[in-house]
């Protein structure tokens, strides 16, 4: 499916499915999907077909000689120097989405085109039940190649042009004859059109149910590691971030840094504001949160209640405190007010912030020290990032860390 899909809701492909035929018209990314999809599906089938069709035109080459053996040129030229490398053309430009859907065209067309040419500049008596395989080559090529529904009309289209030139304008056929044959022509391009208008339905739905379900896989997939109030990361994608980050063993000597938020007096807040006003306010702060990881590697969790936190990979404790003291100040900038905290309180945060070289600590230790810091920051006063100041600070509680970090580690 690829990146492609990425903005595309099974809601849409829902939508597509409800038209029925109709999804013909598909919206134009689901359309380049479909495209890439049948492209990567068929591709080498068709070109199996183009080239056994090819094959089995050149092969007529011994009956050429011996019905039409006065122009035999003409069918050498037509055969081997026009049908033959244009059609090996068509069969690499099927490696390009871009030229997917004209090489079939261009197959179809030019295999009808150039045989109704021959039978036009040749004279030979027998040349009119040539006209026979002009119509098996018409629906053939079209059914073999499946292009899409307006590349098969439009080398419908030409293929008609030429059928009805031959017949017109040469007198390979009787003029009696001539609109019954005109009518095995249009008869045989109808059935070609409806095969392949079917078949494109066919090909089209079934893409829709696919892409339905790979669609609905990524939703499920997505709604498992995230929190559905504020759309950060859950638990679960807190620990598959952490678990991926200490299986990588080019991770071992890297700095890791975890930021513990915790609104202030949140409970007071619900209960003054009531708990809707509680859940805007908490998507509130993790808007900020997000403002202000936006585009870095960091992964924001909501660990539950008013606890957020921020997952830093391979940052340092300087870069944690100064994301966790931007994100406090815009809480702050937001100044939402929380009037049970003074007469002009405003909501605010406490932090705290844990720094480490990955292979010394555990999720769990970088955990528990962004915990001990979060609620020394608490105790202290509230909206302040704990430790304080970097390079001042005494550690909360005592963990025991690695040798290879001792006396590095800040927080
Ligand atoms: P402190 O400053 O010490 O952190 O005090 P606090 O009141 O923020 O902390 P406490 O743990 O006493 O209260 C947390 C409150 O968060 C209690 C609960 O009602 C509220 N809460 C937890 N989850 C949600 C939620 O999803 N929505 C809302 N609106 N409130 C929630
Ligand atoms: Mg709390
Ligand atoms: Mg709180």
């Amino acid at each position: 499916m690829g990146d492609r899909s990425n903005g595309i809701a099974a809601a849409d492909i829902e939508r597509a499915l409800e038209g029925g035929f109709a999804s013909f018209r598909l919206p134009a990314d689901i359309e380049a999907l479909y495209r890439e999809d049948t492209v990567a599906e068929q591709r080498s089938s068709v070109a199996l077909n183009m080239i056994v069709v090819v094959l089995l035109f050149d092969s007529f080459v011994l009956n050429d000689y011996f019905m039409l053996r006065d122009d035999f040129t003409v069918y050498l030229i037509g055969k081997f120097l026009v049908v033959t490398p244009v059609c090996l053309l068509c069969v690499a430009m099927l490696k390009r989405v871009a030229s997917y859907q004209f090489a079939l065209w261009l197959f179809c067309v030019t295999l009808a085109g150039t045989l109704s040419a021959m039978l036009y500049v040749s004279g030979g008596a027998y040349r009119g039940n040539y006209l026979f395989g002009l119509l098996l080559i018409m629906v053939g090529a079209v059914a073999l190649t499946r292009p899409g529904l307006r590349c098969a009309l439009s080398a419908i289209l030409v293929q008609c042009a030429c059928f009805a030139t031959l017949l017109f304008a040469t007198d390979i056929v009787p003029p009696e004859g001539r609109v019954v044959n005109l009518l095995f022509c249009l008869s045989s391009s109808v059935i070609a059109a409806f095969t392949g208008y079917a078949l494109e339905t066919v090909n089209r739905r079934a893409f829709l149910l696919k892409l339905r379900v790979q669609l609905l896989n990524r939703d499920l997939q997505a709604a498992a590691v995230t929190d559905p109030l504020t759309g950060l990361g859950n638990r679960r994608a807190f620990e598959e971030a952490t678990q991926a980050h200490w299986s990588r063993p080019s991770c071992e000597g890297a700095w890791v840094s975890l930021v513990l938020i915790d609104v202030d007096f949140f409970k007071l807040y619900n209960d003054t504001y009531g708990h809707a006003a509680g859940d805007t306010c908490l998507e509130r702060v993790a808007g900020r949160v997000l403002d202000e990881i936006r585009g870095s590697r960091n992964l924001a969790i909501r660990f539950g209640g008013e606890e957020i936190a921020v997952f830093m990979p391979g940052k340092d404790f300087a870069q944690a405190h100064r994301l966790a003291e931007a994100i406090r100040q815009g809480i702050v900038a937001a100044a939402i007010p929380h009037s049970a905290v003074g007469p002009d309180g405003i909501l605010t945060g406490s932090f705290g912030v844990a720094s480490a070289l990955t292979g010394d600590c555990t999720a769990l230790d970088l955990f528990k020290r962004a915990d001990a810091a979060l609620y020394a920051a608490k105790r202290n006063g509230r909206n302040q990032v704990w430790p304080a100041r970097i390079g001042t600070w005494t550690a909360p509680v005592e963990i025991e860390w690695g040798a290879r970090s001792a006396g590095r580690i800040v927080a």
